[in-house]
């Protein structure tokens, strides 16, 4: 097999059959398997996708989820269960479109010297708030985490098996797959693009789980918070040390008054506030480490359609 198309698909009953008709336009003359991950969708997605199989059983391949784990671990599912000479990674909703993928697969196949190829988001739809805050985003992942990660790359890529195999050689239960494909490295051509509008359905990805993502993606692939927790509090004892012995001179040698209430609350709010924040930061990481110690499972399969061979 060519090629494995992987697409997450939480609740996309609208757009898959456009989808098909789009990929079985633009790659009839490929070989290739459509993996539909169905991350526990609540509509007619999964009765959707069976159809589907039933007509075209020679490309279609679905995994159901038992829930919804996300669209990262619905991603680490089909990379799993890849098996063709390159897979690529596309949305169910056709902001990506399947144009692309024959882009990169003629890209790569004439210079075999790459692994991957990225579809680089413009930003160009995107409200300025955003665009602000995925540049600071960028940089901040650039400086915590010591890895190279190129502005707006995105999941919409298509790599070698060879690549897949290092991605899924990670089991981490908390995945962020940018910081895995960042951590994996390998030599990756980069092509600028504008997502389409989104024409059916809604976006599972609005701003505030978009910022917890971006939380998630720091915490993961960086121990940088902790290192900025002990620098605090080293400074402030040194300062503290300083300013106590400046009060003793005060006090003992000079013999002032030192004035109270108003400087002693301030301090002592501060600190508290201080100590609580740097609590809290340790606290995340205390979680995180619970949750991957107790190694469960990053997604539970209902049903495997297409496949006869046992692999979960
Ligand atoms: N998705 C998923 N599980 C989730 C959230 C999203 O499988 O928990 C899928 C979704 O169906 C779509 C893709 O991930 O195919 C990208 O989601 P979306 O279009 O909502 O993100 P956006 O394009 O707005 O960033
Ligand atoms: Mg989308």
């Amino acid at each position: 097999m060519k090629l494995d198309i992987i697409i997450p698909t939480l609740n996309e009953e609208e757009s898959i059959i456009n989808l098909y008709n789009e990929i079985d336009k633009e790659l009839n003359d490929i070989k290739y398997n459509i993996i539909f991950v169905d991350d526990g969708s609540t509509d007619n997605t999964l009765n959707i996708l069976k159809d589907l199989y039933n007509k075209d059983n020679k490309h279609i391949k679905v995994l159901s989820f038992s829930r919804n784990f996300g669209k990262d671990a619905a991603i680490h599912a089909g990379l799993i269960h890849s098996k063709a000479e390159y897979a690529v990674i596309i949305d169910a909703d056709l902001q990506q479109h399947p144009r692309y993928v024959k882009q990169m697969l003629n890209y790569i196949e004439e210079h075999k010297e790459y692994d991957v190829v990225c579809m680089v988001n413009s930003y160009k739809n995107d409200n300025i708030i955003n665009k602000i805050g995925k540049h600071f985003f960028y940089k901040i992942m650039r400086k915590a985490s010591k890895q190279e990660y190129k502005e707006g790359a995105s999941d919409f890529r298509l790599m070698k098996h060879t690549v897949v195999k290092s991605l899924i050689s990670m089991n981490e239960t908390n995945r962020f797959t940018k910081g895995l494909f960042s951590y994996v490295g390998y030599k990756t051509h980069y092509i600028n693009y504008t997502p389409d509008k989104r024409l059916y359905g809604k976006s599972k990805f609005k701003l505030r789980k978009q910022i917890s993502y971006a939380i998630d993606g720091i915490l993961n692939f960086s121990t940088l918070p902790l290192r900025f927790a002990s620098v605090i509090g080293g400074t402030i004892s040194f300062a503290s040390f300083i300013y106590f012995i400046v009060i003793l001179i005060k006090t003992l040698v000079q013999g002032k008054d030192i004035p109270g209430y108003a400087s002693l609350m301030s301090i002592l709010l501060i600190l508290g506030g201080l100590i609580l924040f740097v609590l809290g930061i340790i606290g995340e990481y205390v979680s995180r480490t619970y949750i991957e110690i107790k190694n469960r499972p990053i997604y539970l399969i209902k049903e495997k359609i297409g496949y006869d061979e046992d692999i979960l």
